[in-house]
């Protein structure tokens, strides 16, 4: 239903933007304002001071045939390693694809991020792709999406309670939590040793819709160790609100773990397990216990693999990621910018799993892939996501 709605939706903006031709290529006063790739100046930069780079911003985009057509895309931030990678691959495909883009960080602030969709919005973008900083700050903003039939996919995190959401592409979070879950389960060979093991446990930010799936896949597995007594959490800390991490900071989960240690494993105790759902808290779980922790290193899992976390990984400090290739996400979200712009519908391969509290958004689930020491090389730098360099 929805996705017909959608279809509706661009012919409809399609027609709309022919006749206002807003922000279509040859103004290079609205053309992709933030194609500065890395650069971190980007993250506050207003929106339209930094038109003039659109011309050497767009080398790739020499198939202009699809029509083009201006995709807006908000990132949350630039303080997380993999948001850069997931931007840039955005907007090399959606260029090379002969769209203009305009790429906007917004520094973790919501207001500056709901500020940067709505420019977007007024400045001729056809449709939005959005990683939201807190799934529920953009109601409000998107109902002008939706009166300017301007189509949302939501990027990797969930849009909630928004009817403008068109489509949602992510890795599959669940599964995410579960293969975290079962890594702590058979290292500690749960099913078999006598245990009981101590375990802490620490997640992400409690407005990221995606905190509740990783948590919840791995607490499917854990918890019925949990309840047997095989593992047991010394701090009492078991429920995600306390061990959610604000904005997934490194600090602050760093902070929390220092505490954790004071009070229940200050005095020797074996520290067995931690499950961080990413590698930005896992590595403040790791700088704490480096700081505080006397006992033998425990399993710490993590998500993204981000360079600080492989690296750490390589020197023992993390025993495992999971590999989100950005480059597979941001390949799936253009394939289905392209066909939403064409007035098609968007490949999806899941109906169920996520509603956002408007009802079920059609999504694209990609697989994540477990990565450790032994298959590292092979997943980040065979497949030339990472220099050898980039590692050391
Ligand atoms: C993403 C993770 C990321 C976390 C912190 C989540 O929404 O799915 O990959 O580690 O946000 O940025």
């Amino acid at each position: 239903m929805k996705k017909k709605l959608v279809s509706m939706i661009l012919a409809t903006t399609m027609v709309a933007a022919t006749l206002v031709g807003c922000g279509n290529s040859g103004s290079s006063e609205t053309a992709a304002p933030a194609a500065t790739e890395e650069a971190p100046a980007a993250e506050e930069a207003a929106p339209e001071a930094e038109a003039p780079a659109a011309e050497e911003a767009a080398p790739e985009a020499e198939a202009p045939a699809a029509g083009g057509g201006k995709i807006g895309v908000a990132m949350p931030t630039k303080d997380l390693q993999r948001w850069n990678q997931d931007g840039s691959n955005m907007q090399k495909e959606l260029e090379a694809a002969g769209y203009e883009v305009d790429l906007q960080y917004a520094s973790n602030d919501i207001a500056t991020q709901v500020s940067q969709i709505e420019n977007m919005i007024n400045s001729g973008c056809s449709l939005l792709v959005i990683a939201s900083i807190e799934g529920d700050s953009l109601g409000t903003v998107l109902e002008q999406a939706k009166e300017k039939n301007i189509p949302v996919i939501a990027y990797d995190r969930l849009i909630m309670n928004s009817d403008a959401v068109s489509y949602y592409a992510t890795f599959d979070n669940y599964m995410v939590g579960t293969k975290q879950g079962e890594y702590i389960r058979d290292e500690l060979d749960l099913d078999n040793a006598e245990g009981p093991f101590n375990i802490e446990l620490t997640t992400g930010d409690p407005g990221d819709n995606n905190a509740r799936f990783f948590f919840g896949g791995a607490m499917d597995v854990l918890q019925p160790y949990i309840d047997e007594g095989k593992l047991v959490v010394k701090s009492g800390q078991t429920d995600f609100e306390t061990v959610a991490t604000a904005n997934w900071a490194t600090e602050t989960a760093q902070a929390r773990m220092d505490a954790i240690i004071s009070a229940n494993y200050a005095d020797g105790t074996q520290l067995h397990a931690c499950l961080c759902s990413n590698d930005s808290t896992a590595l403040g779980v790791a700088n704490s216990l480096e700081a505080n922790y006397t006992g033998e290193w425990p399993i710490i899992t993590g998500q993204d693999c981000d360079i600080a976390s492989v690296k750490n990984m390589i020197a023992g400090k993390q025993s495992m990621s999971i590999f989100k290739d950005t480059r597979t996400l941001a390949s799936k979200v253009v394939e289905m910018v392209d066909a939403i712009m064409k007035g098609g519908e968007a490949p999806v391969n899941d109906t169920e799993t996520y509603d956002n509290g408007t009802g079920v958004i059609p999504s694209y689930l990609c697989e994540p892939v477990f990565a450790d020491i032994n298959n590292y090389k092979e997943l980040l730098i065979d497949s030339g996501y990472y220099t050898e360099a980039d590692l050391q």
